[in-house]
C-alpha cells in the first residue's frame, strides 16, 4: 500500500480571481463564513496531534488564494518549525505576492506553485473572470518577486482549455528554455459543474506534449519529488516542463494525500466525496484528539479503496468547486 503522508491544507475557500475552470458559477457559491474555518490553532493542533503521529511529513498551503489569510505568514512559520516537516509548499495565484513574497520566504518557505495559464492580459483577464483593470501586470510582478527572492523551484502550473489559451501552449512552454522555471500542464478536470467542461472537450497532455515536441523536442528529465507528475525538458533548456494527466492517466494507484478543506473537512480523495469526516467539528466538539487520530488511522485503511475509478457511478461532474475543495 502507497505511504499517505502528503496532506494538501486549504486555509481559505474565497479567491480574488474567478477563474473560469474553478468558481465557474460564482453567483450560486456560498463562503464558508469566518467562524467557521480552521484556525491556525485548531490547524497547528491536528497537523503535531493527529497528522505528524500518523506519518505525515508534506504539507502544501493552497484555497481559494491562501495569501488572502491574514495570519498565512505566521502559518507558514509555524509550520516550518515543526521538526516533522520535511517539505512545506504553498499554491498562490500570485496576485499578491510582490507584497508577501519576501515574509514568506523569512517565514521559512521555500517551494512555491503558482498558476499563470496567459502570457497575455486580455487573455488572461479573460480566465480570470476580470472585467476591471487589468491584473495580469501585478500578478506577473510577482511571480518574477518569488523569483528574485530565492523560491527554488518556483512553478508555474497551467490549465489549458480549448479555444481559450490553447494557442498559448508555445509560449508557456518557451518560459523554460531561458530559466530555471517548472511549467507544469494540468489536465481541466469536470469539477464544479462547469459549463466550460460540458460544452468543450478537455485536452489530453499527450497532445500538448507532442505540439511542443514538434517544435523543439522534448527529452525525459529524471528528476524525484514530482508526485503524479511526467517531467521533460526541451534539450539544453534551464527548467522542465511537467504533464499531470489526471483525466487521462488514471494515478490513484500512486495516491500519497489527503486533503483538509478550509472547514475542517478532511476527505481522501479529490474526485470522490466518500468517506469525509469534519475535524473542526471533532474539534469543538471536545472529542480528544487520540480519538481523532484514531478516526483519521481507519480512514487511512480504508483509502486506497476511495478513488477516482471507484466514484459514484454515473457522476460525471462535482459539484463542490476547486477552490472549495483546495486544489
Ligand atoms: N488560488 C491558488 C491558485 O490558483 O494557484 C490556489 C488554489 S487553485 C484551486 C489550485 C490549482 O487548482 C490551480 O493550479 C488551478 O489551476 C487548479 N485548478 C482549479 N480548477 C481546476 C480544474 N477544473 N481542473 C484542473 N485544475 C484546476
Ligand atoms: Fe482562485 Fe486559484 Fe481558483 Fe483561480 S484557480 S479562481 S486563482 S482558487
Amino acid at each position: 500500500m502507497n505511504k499517505v503522508d502528503y496532506l494538501r491544507i486549504s486555509l481559505i475557500d474565497k479567491c480574488n480571481f474567478r477563474c473560469q475552470y474553478c468558481m465557474p458559477n460564482d453567483a450560486e457559491l456560498s463562503y464558508i463564513l469566518s467562524q467557521e474555518l480552521l484556525t491556525k490553532f485548531e490547524l497547528l493542533t491536528l497537523l503535531k496531534e493527529v497528522f505528524i503521529p500518523l506519518g505525515f511529513t508534506k504539507f502544501r498551503l493552497t484555497g481559494g488564494e491562501p495569501l488572502l489569510r491574514q495570519d498565512i505568514t505566521e502559518i507558514v512559520e509555524e509550520i516550518a518549525n515543526l521538526p516533522e516537516t520535511k517539505d512545506l509548499s504553498l499554491t498562490t495565484n500570485a496576485y499578491l505576492l510582490s507584497e508577501k513574497a519576501e515574509s514568506l520566504f523569512l517565514a521559512g518557505l521555500k517551494r512555491i506553485n503558482i498558476s499563470l495559464d496567459s502570457l497575455n492580459p486580455d487573455t488572461f483577464d479573460r480566465i480570470i473572470g476580470n472585467t476591471n483593470k487589468s491584473r495580469w501586470q501585478k500578478t506577473w510582478q510577482g511571480i518574477l518577486k518569488a523569483y528574485e527572492v530565492g523560491f527554488n523551484p518556483l512553478k508555474l502550473n497551467v490549465v489549458i482549455i480549448p479555444d481559450i489559451n490553447e494557442h498559448e501552449i508555445l509560449d508557456l512552454a518557451e518560459l523554460t528554455i531561458n530559466k530555471n522555471w517548472h511549467v507544469r500542464f494540468i489536465e481541466f478536470m469536470p469539477i464544479g459543474n462547469n459549463q466550460l467542461f460540458s460544452e468543450k472537450a478537455w485536452i489530453p497532455s499527450s497532445e500538448i506534449r507532442e505540439k511542443i515536441k514538434n517544435k523543439w523536442g522534448l527529452e525525459e528529465a529524471n528528476i524525484t519529488g514530482n508526485g503524479p507528475a511526467d517531467i521533460f525538458k526541451i534539450p539544453h533548456s534551464k527548467g522542465t516542463l511537467g504533464f499531470i494527466s489526471q483525466m487521462s492517466e488514471c494515478f490513484c494507484d500512486r495516491c500519497n494525500r489527503m486533503r483538509l478543506s478550509a472547514d475542517g473537512w478532511l476527505r481522501p480523495c479529490l474526485l470522490n466525496e466518500t468517506g469525509q469526516i469534519n475535524l473542526k467539528q471533532a474539534l469543538r466538539d471536545g472529542i480528544n484528539t487520540s480519538e481523532i487520530r484514531e478516526k483519521v488511522a481507519q480512514l487511512l485503511l480504508i483509502k486506497p479503496d476511495i478513488n477516482f475509478k471507484q466514484r459514484d457511478a454515473g457522476t460525471d461532474m462535482y459539484d463542490r468547486t476547486m477552490s472549495q475543495i483546495g486544489g
